[in-house]
């Protein structure tokens, strides 16, 4: 392959498919947390017991590979990757390596760049390792077979990405797409990703960063490695191809191990595991379960609501805000209804640090709240606190305005006197505001507001105010 950019990235992601039981036998993927609780002779590989592939996980996989739109393979065919470590008391973990479950597809950046996708397969999480104290000073490892076989999706990308910057993104599109399929779970299950990366400088020898876990560090170790590597050539040191370890305290990447290539593997077909045939009728079947996605949604949102780009990608950014907005935009001029979503409801949310998911908002009375603020008959601040309540509980908003006399002083008459007042109350600040002091009329505004108790709107206050002046 011919490159030209600066730096060269390719990912390969794992993704911890969030299904109930494990990939090949019915122990739960969550729950208790004591180490080797959850599992069973097929977990523990232990001699003489036989695998039983999980429907769902397979399910999840291709739901992964239609939204990528790549082209799914006809049969399900896994094998045995042989190595030895602890992590794998069958000394292989099951896998996909001759035909992998889907070839080819894209995952589209925010800027619209297509990250092209090589495969994506199906394998077994292996167990965890357990360092004590750390990996460095540890002289033990403990190993815990909860984490053995739940069910993985890896997704490889063509080395298409640019810089770490990129790297994040695709990380974060992706993430956005497997939230709208389902098939992941952000605060239960792992996303890890290896990362291939190498510069024009050294003729492009790659160096692979194994396992490191999140976007945010996939983005640093990255951006360590391009440095390291441009410092070396500097420096006339010459690159080589090997496997490195992310240090997540220290900010720098390590060598593992040099030069090992895929088929020292030696991958076998498991024999214990039968071909599935991927039917045309079960692919369709799930093509018929297949959820609107984020860009779907956000092009909808353009094109029939009139949104800006950037709202419309905002709102399309987590499925349940896009779905809400699309129920409020049907009752509510969408425009106004995209302003408070994405900037009201999203600064109480980020406030009280809580997700549009838990906090399970009463949209009706949301839609509510939105009429009155539409209609004018309360002011913004109102509106603002109302939203407020409504995140931390579910309240009758009509009721409660009329209870509470919140409503907008919409009386012209009323605001006039209020205005009258304080013009009469603050000599100084009207001769100040006559002889050219903008500033004065924003103080005279503030005691009318205080007046109505924040129910009066401020440009109609400003208004009656520089005609009464
Ligand atoms: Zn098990
Ligand atoms: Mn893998």
């Amino acid at each position: 392959m011919k490159f030209t950019s600066e730096v060269v990235i390719g990912l390969e992601i794992h993704v911890q498919l969030d299904t109930d039981s494990k990939m090949f036998c019915g122990c739960p993927t969550q729950g208790k947390d004591k180490p080797n609780s959850r599992t069973c002779p097929v977990c523990l590989g232990h001699p003489g017991s036989k695998p039983v592939l999980n429907k769902k996980a397979v399910e999840f996989a291709l739901k992964v590979a239609l939204a990528a739109k790549s082209v799914i393979a006809k049969e399900l065919i896994f094998s045995r990757k042989s190595y030895f470590y602890p992590d794998m008391s069958k000394n292989y973990q099951i896998s996909q390596y001759e035909i992998p479950l889907a070839e080819g597809g894209r995952i589209v950046l925010g800027s619209g760049k297509e990250i092209k996708l090589t495969r994506i397969h199906m394998e077994e999480d292996p167990a965890a390792l357990v360092h004590p104290g750390g990996m460095q000073k540890s002289s033990y490892v403990l190993v815990d077979y909860n984490r053995s076989g739940n069910p993985l999706v890896e997704i490889v990308t063509e080395p298409d990405i640019e810089s770490a910057n990129e790297a994040r993104e695709f990380m974060k599109q992706l993430i956005k797409v497997l939230n709208y399929l389902k098939v992941f779970d952000v605060d239960k299950c792992v996303i890890k990703a290896d990362a291939n990366v190498s510069i024009k400088k050294s003729g492009y020898v790659r160096a692979e960063i194994k396992n490191v876990t999140g976007f945010k560090e996939i983005e640093r170790a990255i951006e360590y490695e391009i440095l390291r590597q441009k410092r070396d050539v500097d420096n006339g040191k010459k690159i080589v191809q090997e496997t490195r370890a992310w240090d997540s305290d220290k900010g720098m990447t390590f060598s593992l191990r040099q030069k090992e290539v895929e088929e020292e593997y030696g991958y076998i077909i498991d024999p214990d595991l039968v071909k599935i045939e991927l039917t045309k009728e079960w692919i369709s079947s799930i093509e018929k379960e297949m959820p609107e996605l984020a860009h779907e949604k956000a092009g909808k949102f353009v094109e029939k609501h009139r949104l800006k780009k950037e709202d419309a990608d905002i709102l399309s950014a987590e499925k349940e805000m896009a779905e809400l907005f699309e129920i409020v935009a049907e009752e509510i001029n969408p425009e106004l209804a995209a302003k408070w979503l994405r900037r009201e409801l999203a600064r109480v949310l980020n406030y009280n640090k809580k997700t549009l998911k838990e906090v399970k908002l009463d949209e009706k009375q949301l839609i509510k709240l939105l009429r009155l603020v539409e209609s004018k008959k309360i002011t913004d601040t109102t509106a603002q606190k109302l939203m407020e309540m409504l995140v931390e509980k579910r309240f009758d908003v009509e009721k409660y305005v009329k209870e509470e006399k919140l409503l907008a002083v919409s009386d012209s008459s009323v605001i006039e006197k209020f205005c009258k007042e304080a013009i009469a109350e603050n000599p100084k600040a009207v001769e100040d505001y006559k002889s050219g002091n903008e500033k004065a009329l924003n103080f005279l505004a503030g005691q009318v507001m205080r007046k109505s108790k924040g129910q009066a709107t401020p440009k109609e206050v400003n208004d009656i105010l520089k005609k009464l002046i």
